[in-house]
């Protein structure tokens, strides 16, 4: 069994107390190895270790950054198998997946280690002859970033990525479900020649007292946050002693709309994709699945039949399209939302249990579910289910699907699925959401701005947009001699 350690400035370190946890697999419940488990003492190391790179990274002439970004991007590529299999093995997700999470998480590094090239200032008329204005743009400083299990790597490089281009620093804390893979990713970082102290990452059990040190150390100029809107709450109201800049990426509540115009087809091989990825574990999974009724039972009977055939696994076994869920917690809370929605008349199309035979017995598994019948004061109509459930409600007209689908305080993600150009623009303008997919329900791209609205989220990961939470306006009046 594997010590792993973690990275502050380019060395590898035990926690200061000495303390050490566990990292198993979802699927099979076996223990992968062990990692340190951080305390205040070791984030106060790392934000130390990345408060004296700072002036380095932000000062080195923007071609040199883009050339360690890329040599980090090539480092990814080329050990993608690898990534992939630890990625599944600590995660679950299926291999295919895992692959395709840690190519994108790459891709915003390659983004990025061009867009480093491109952050322009701007020069304003001043209010006489000898007068200049100058507007230039720098890091904010020392970035810590958080990150969820879900995507254990491209959670990882879509924060550090641009964090990296603005010249900033970073402290990564990864979830403690999930620290391997940013691991091999700090083992990339030290092969990619990033100067001591740009990227560190720790590992720990004790979230809220290494959050509190990021809130509360003056060297932190920034926090980085992917989880959930509850704790991402608390993070806003700790940031408030001190202003400390905040992003947010949070919950959502995906509503996933079919008009009658749709090619169905199309529409229930995004909508099984986009329920059913990553076992229901992500925020832009389809959570509520809209269908208008003259179309309702022949979507319904296609869907039902692509479920059906979905086989579960692990992850790591060829022909898997649906791993395990993350633990038992996640497993509770897809299971009471299934069982309020019975409970409240809703019919069980399929699945509706957890696996339980051999092979299944040593994780957490459970049946891809389709729910019908589904009404609005169900449980699962309220909240971010987390699995893999799929309930399927009616609608007759557009305005009645729009009320219905902002009738939320989520606003991460909605799909629409309609041959209609001009249905998608009025559809796709009116729905409060950050990003809207039409036909389309694959999202994260490094060139475009991912993100939510209402309490899903504030700011944008991705594009020139995600450079934006890592720089600050400076203005400089000049006056000529
Ligand atoms: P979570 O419980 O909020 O945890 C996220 C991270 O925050 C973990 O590293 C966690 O560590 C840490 N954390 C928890 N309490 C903390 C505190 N008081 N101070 C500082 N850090 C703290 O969320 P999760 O269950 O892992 O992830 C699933 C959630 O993430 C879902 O709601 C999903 O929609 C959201 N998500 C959003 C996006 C997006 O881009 N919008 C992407 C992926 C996931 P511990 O586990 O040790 O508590």
């Amino acid at each position: 069994m594997k010590a792993y350690q973690m990275l502050i400035n380019n060395r590898w370190v035990e926690a200061a107390g000495g303390r050490r946890y566990e990292v198993t697999n979802p699927a099979t419940g076996e223990v992968l190895g062990t990692v340190p488990d951080a305390g205040v003492e070791d984030a106060r190391a790392a934000i130390d270790a990345a408060y004296e790179a700072f002036p380095v990274w932000s000062r080195m002439p923007a071609l040199e950054r883009s050339r360690a970004m890329r040599r980090l991007y090539q480092l990814i590529m080329d050990r993608v198998d690898d990534l992939a299999r630890l990625l599944t093995q600590e995660q679950g997700k299926p291999l295919r997946e895992a692959r395709a999470e840690v190519i994108n998480g790459a891709e915003f590094v390659n983004w990025y280690a061009e867009e480093t090239r491109r952050i322009y200032g701007e020069w304003i008329p001043g209010n006489s002859e000898k007068h200049r204005i100058w507007v230039i743009r720098q890091p904010v400083g020392v970035v810590a970033a958080i990150t969820p299990w879900n995507f254990p790597s491209s959670m990882i490089t879509r924060k550090i990525a641009p964090a990296l281009a603005a010249g900033c620093t970073v402290v990564v804390k990864p979830a403690p479900e999930t620290p391997l893979s940013a691991l091999a990713l700090a083992e990339l970082v030290l092969e990619a020649e990033l100067p001591p102290g740009v990227v560190n990452i720790i590992t720990t059990t004790d979230a809220p007292a290494i959050g509190q040190e990021f809130l509360t150390n003056r060297k932190v100029a920034k926090l980085s946050f992917t989880g959930s809107t509850e704790v991402g709450k608390l993070l806003v109201a700790g940031s408030a002693q001190q202003l400390k800049r905040v992003s947010l990426e949070l919950g959502g509540h995906a509503p996933f709309i079919i008009f009658d115009d749709a090619d169905l087809d199309l529409a229930v091989r995004h909508a099984v994709g986009s329920k059913f990825r990553n076992a229901g574990q992500t925020c832009i999974c389809a959570n509520r699945v809209f269908v208008q009724e003259s179309v309702a039972e022949a979507f319904i009977e296609k869907f039902l039949a692509a479920v059906k055939a979905l086989k579960v696994g692990n992850g790591l076994d060829a022909g898997t399209d649906i791993g395990p869920l993350i633990n038992e917690e996640a497993y509770e809370k897809v299971e009471s939302h299934v069982a309020d929605a019975r409970s409240r008349g809703a019919a069980v199309l399929c699945g509706g249990h957890r696996l339980t035979e051999s092979p299944y017995d040593r994780g957490v598994f459970y049946a891809p579910t389709v729910l019908a019948q589904v009404t609005d004061d169900m449980k699962i109509m309220q909240e971010e289910t987390f699995g893999p459930v799929a309930p399927i409600l009616t609608f007759r007209t557009e305005e009645e699907v729009i009320a219905r689908a902002n009738d939320t305080t989520y606003g991460l993600a909605a799909y629409i699925f309609t041959r209609s150009l001009s249905r998608s623009v009025r559809v796709g303008e009116a729905l409060q959401y950050g990003m809207v997919g039409v036909n389309e329900s694959l999202l994260s791209n490094p060139q475009a701005p991912f993100g939510g609205v209402k309490e899903s989220g504030l700011g944008r990961e991705g594009g020139h947009h995600g450079l934006e939470p890592f720089l600050e306006y400076k203005y400089m009046n000049v006056m000529l001699e």
